[in-house]
């Protein structure tokens, strides 16, 4: 079971690694909810994080999630303690501290450009970012610690990613010119952007190419190029047959 378990975050950490960039030291965004459960469930997170993500991390809060702790009381005591080892990262709402959860949302809906995984038990935080692309989620559940697999959202865009990319340029041009001509979209940017010189062509791309050839092999180069195959194959066969002589 817990084999299985090392495995599927595995994947998971690997998918957030080549699609999104991702990179060790791994940024651990944590709330109260998630350190009261780990301290509930007896979860040393600072020693078992590590293990379970296979990398190094950075434990990190904001503020706000402190100054919620604190405003709790008692019952939150050891939550607060926990999470004021962490290393707090500034959020939006130094002047005016919001809640955990919103804080949190802010900090990762803008295309998590700092590449945070969201530790929490928030229920409510938990739904918003299964909805949104690009943001591992880390929540305890029955004494365990669980890194949630990638949402939709990160699915798609990333097959919508790959499907581009897997669609060579020309193929791509044709699909183009095809839409073009069913009336499904209007003519591309690319040639209303396309710049038209006053009196004519630049004359240094009408000179004779030097040094390296074109990229695009014409006819006579083709040729050329035949020719010397041909030669190498009969002067391999000449070489093979002075060998056998
Ligand atoms: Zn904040």
């Amino acid at each position: 079971m817990k084999i299985k378990r090392q495995k599927t975050a595995k994947k998971v950490i690997s998918f957030y690694r080549y699609n999104y960039g991702f990179r060790e030291p791994f940024q651990i965004l944590l709330d109260g909810t998630f350190c009261q459960a780990a301290l509930k469930n007896k979860i040393q997170i600072k020693e078992q994080m590590p293990k379970y993500l296979m990398g190094e991390i950075h434990l990190c809060t904001t503020n706000c999630v402190l100054k919620e702790l604190e405003s709790l009381g008692k019952e939150l005591y050891g939550a607060k303690l926990i999470a004021q080892r962490f290393q707090v990262r500034n959020c939006a709402h130094l002047k005016n501290p919001e809640g955990a959860s919103a804080c949190l949302l802010s900090m990762v809906k803008n295309k998590n450009v700092h590449h945070y995984f969201v530790a929490t038990q928030d229920q409510q935080l938990t739904m918003k970012i299964k909805k949104l692309p690009e943001v591992p989620l880390i929540y305890i559940i029955q004494n365990t610690m669980v890194l949630e697999k990638p949402s939709p959202k990160s699915i798609a865009q990333v097959s919508l990613l790959h499907r581009d990319l897997f669609v060579p340029v020309h193929q791509q041009q044709t699909i183009q010119h095809l839409k073009e001509e069913k009336g499904l979209v209007k003519k591309s940017e690319f040639q209303h952007k396309k710049r038209k010189r006053k009196g004519g062509p630049n004359p240094l791309s009408c000179l004779k190419r030097k040094g390296k050839p074109s990229q695009q092999p014409t006819e006579e180069k083709k040729q050329k190029r035949s020719r010397k195959k041909r030669r190498i194959a009969h002067s391999s066969a000449t070489s093979k047959e002075t060998h056998q002589v």
